[in-house]
């Protein structure tokens, strides 16, 4: 199970369901979305530089909520 990031402007978004390109880390992982933002992979995954910091904790809080179980499958 992932939890899904996409690109808005500059900015990631949490949460099934948005346009864009997406990135994926492993779901309940923090380490896993830390370890995302180290590596950059969200610039390879989205070909563009998220603008993320200072907003680790926010992104994932929208992660935690936004792709809560029961929001459905896919994508
Ligand atoms: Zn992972």
């Amino acid at each position: 199970m992932l939890f899904r990031l996409s690109l808005h402007g500059d900015e990631l978004v949490a949460g099934r369901g948005q346009p864009g390109r997406g990135a994926w880390v492993c779901r309940g992982s923090r380490r896993c979305f830390d370890l995302a933002i180290e590596r950059r992979a969200f610039v390879r995954a989205l070909h563009h530089e998220p603008v993320v910091v200072g907003r680790h904790d926010a992104l994932w809080r929208e992660l935690e909520a936004g792709n809560a179980p029961g929001q459905g499958v896919g994508g």
